[in-house]
């Protein structure tokens, strides 16, 4: 990766390096998964103390169990983690999962995703954009791209400086009123991995072709604000229909040795 030495090259100060996706492909990493943590954790506080979230135990309660399931199949350090869910109180149809262990979901997520399966879907996907340090990544190139000047400014979120282009890179940038989508590379990859924590952790894969098309069906003038932090990469419900069926045998293997969620509201 040229592109890579390159920017290790510009960003001697900052500590730098390439990783590897789950899947495979070569990522920029010049933050570590600590600093991801704290500028996670710093964005999730930064919402408390606006009072973005609500009380509402029963959808909580609902969300919990269905993120509890799907991090139990996460590699390490990710399935012993702490996850803490809190409801937003937003009726546009948004959800998202921090570095360090948080996940937010608006209350108008309930709407769209109508079963504990497309719940699934959806906090599959943003645990695979965890999982697979796609904020990292969005720092990274954030960093290298806009040089020096960016540099310091986005590294000093991670020292309590601008929380806000923080909370962006991390994906809830929806949230606080910035919008950073993630890449369509990104977004496939937590498409894909995504269904495969569904599967492994005894949601119906199947229920992801039924979740993406009903965000597609709200498009128009007026889309999910989901998708416009989570663009659609080209033929996406015919992929996630593809990839239901090759994971067939890996949900019902999960019901059968007892890995059946009963998440219900
Ligand atoms: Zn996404």
């Amino acid at each position: 990766m040229k592109f890579c030495y390159l920017l290790i090259a510009l960003a001697a100060t900052v500590l730098s390096g390439c990783a590897t996706s789950p899947t495979g492909r070569q990522q920029l990493m010049m933050v570590s998964d600590s600093q991801m943590s704290q500028m996670g954790l710093s964005a999730f506080n930064d919402m408390r103390k606006q009072g973005k979230f609500v009380n509402a135990p029963r959808e909580r309660a609902y969300a919990t169990c269905v993120a509890n399931a799907l991090v139990a199949v996460l590699p390490p350090p990710w399935n012993t983690q702490q996850w803490e869910v809190q409801i937003v109180g937003d009726d546009s149809a948004n959800a998202f999962a921090l570095p360090g262990g948080r996940i937010g979901v608006n209350k108008g997520m309930f709407k769209l995703a109508s079963n504990q399966d497309q719940l699934a879907v959806v906090l599959g996907h943003e645990l695979a954009h965890v999982v697979s340090r796609h904020g990292a990544e969005r720092v990274s190139d954030n960093l290298a791209t806009q040089a020096a000047v960016t540099a310091g400014t986005v590294y000093a979120g991670s020292r309590g400086g601008d929380t806000n282009s923080v909370a962006a890179l991390l994906g809830a940038g929806a949230q606080l009123g910035i919008l950073l989508p993630f890449s369509r590379t990104q977004e496939s990859e937590a498409d894909t991995l995504g269904q495969r924590y569904m599967a492994q952790a005894g949601f119906d894969p199947r229920a992801a072709v039924t979740l993406w098309q009903k965000m597609d069906a709200q498009g128009g003038s007026k889309p999910p604000a989901f998708l416009s932090t989570h663009p659609s990469p080209g033929g996406r419900a015919q992929t996630l229909g593809r990839q239901a069926q090759q994971l067939l045998p890996v949900y019902e293997q999960a019901r059968a040795s007892g890995r059946a969620p009963g998440c219900r509201m």
